[in-house]
């Protein structure tokens, strides 16, 4: 858990955003940026660079790595005031309060809008802990010319934005998407509670065939949830049920969906039976599909549900969200579970292609600024980015 002291916000200018953002585009190529390069690419007037990279430093928005050379990489901190100051700029809220949650890989925190609305903002943090994991499958990201963790992140965070949006417009309970940027998501606020602190219910019984029947209404759409649980299903003071956290979804045409599909099911079982005490008639073969019990509290089976998997395939990557971004975030994603190693912090030590760093230009930035005021940047940080960045009034 990270504190996030946002009055810092206050007292940073306009250069030291600028010098921010050249860290930020500097770290295309390179996981620590020189020095010289920063200046090169914020361009102040009489080393105005240095200054500023110093009270960066003090602030902790960067790290100062000079091991090989001078240079300077972002911190988690410093990405989050990008993101932050990217989303005050649009509008989307005005002042951020305390965190509600920390997740493996995210920190959330609440967020308000000027009138008051209370949203909620994701912060990724991919390489929290999976960076030896993405370490070792590094081979998948060739295609890349960077790969770390604000990369990383940064998908994560498209993704979750990308299917909220689309499970959204299909009916599905999610929060509203509001906007994305970098490795942050804004989204409605979910009164209630993850099911996990949930110890009583009125109608359990109905709750549990409502997360059964969301399982395989998603199936049929084309979808695997991959982390359907008690800490990912939040349940209002009404019982009604809200699904949140999709960075690792994946399709129904994925070599694994089957175990997937199961294992989310299997999830909502085993929680259902050990917290509320609900028994089901088990099955004694589950994949005879042909035979399927339509019994209310018999498993779900996968190969009897629609192979329909368009949903996932088209709307998805017509949304910015191709499909090799989804192959990069399953492998990353996909099998970090079985990740032993736990690296703290993101790619320090993590080598990159100083390929055309010299051809960075200086206007860039300018680019990079502009789009950003009028919320359509096409540059490193938001090329990935969905067409339609309206923010959503209400
Ligand atoms: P992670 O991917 O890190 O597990 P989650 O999206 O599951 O992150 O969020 C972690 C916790 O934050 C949730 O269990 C929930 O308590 C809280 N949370 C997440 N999104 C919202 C939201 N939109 N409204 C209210 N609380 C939320
Ligand atoms: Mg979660």
């Amino acid at each position: 858990s990270m504190k996030l002291d946002v009055n810092v916000l206050r007292y940073l200018s306009k250069d030291d955003f600028r010098v921010l953002t050249a860290v930020e585009m500097g770290m295309r190529n390179h996981e620590i940026v020189p020095a010289e390069l920063v200046d090169r690419i914020a361009c102040l007037k009489h080393g105005g660079t240095y200054k500023v990279l110093k009270n960066l430093l003090k602030h902790k928005l960067l790290h100062h790595d000079s091991s090989k050379y001078d240079g300077f990489r972002l911190t988690y901190l410093g990405y989050d005031f990008l993101a932050i100051k990217t989303m005050v700029n649009r509008g989307v809220f005005v002042a951020v309060g305390r965190q509600i949650g920390v997740g493996k890989e995210s920190d959330i925190f609440e967020v308000a809008k000027e009138d008051g609305t209370v949203l909620a903002m994701k912060l990724h943090r991919l390489g929290r802990t999976s960076f030896r994991a993405v370490k070792s499958k590094r081979d998948y990201l060739k295609h890349r010319s960077s790969y770390n963790w604000l990369y990383l992140s940064r998908l994560a965070a498209l993704k979750e934005y990308a299917f909220m949006k689309a499970l959204e417009e299909h009916g599905f309970p999610v929060p509203n998407a509001v906007d994305c940027n970098r490795h942050c998501v804004v989204m409605s606020f979910v009164q209630g509670y993850p099911l996990v602190q949930v110890k009583e219910l009125q109608s359990p019984t109905m709750v549990f065939e409502t997360i059964v029947a969301l399982i395989v209404r998603l199936a049929e759409h084309g979808l695997i949830h991959c982390d359907f649980n008690e800490f990912n299903i939040m349940i209002d003071d009404d019982e009604k049920v809200t699904m949140i956290d999709f960075p690792q979804m994946v399709s129904v045409s994925h070599r694994n969906a089957q175990m997937y599909f199961d294992r989310d099911v299997e999830c909502i079982f085993k929680f259902f039976r050990k917290r509320f005490d609900l028994t089901f008639e088990e099955e004694s073969d589950k994949f005879d599909s042909l035979e399927v019990e339509t019994h209310e509290s018999s498993r779900p089976c996968f190969s009897s549900i629609s192979k329909t998997a368009g949903f996932l395939d088209k709307e998805l990557a017509a949304s910015g969200f191709g499909r090799r971004d989804q192959e990069d975030i399953e492998k990353l994603i996909g099998g970090n579970e079985m990740d032993p190693d736990h690296d703290e912090e993101g790619a320090t030590d993590e080598g990159c292609s100083p390929a055309d760093s010299t051809e960075t230009r200086t206007s860039d930035f300018d680019t990079l600024c502009l789009a950003e005021q009028e919320g359509q940047s096409q540059t490193y940080a938001e090329k990935h980015q969905l067409d339609d960045k309206k923010v959503s009034s209400g």
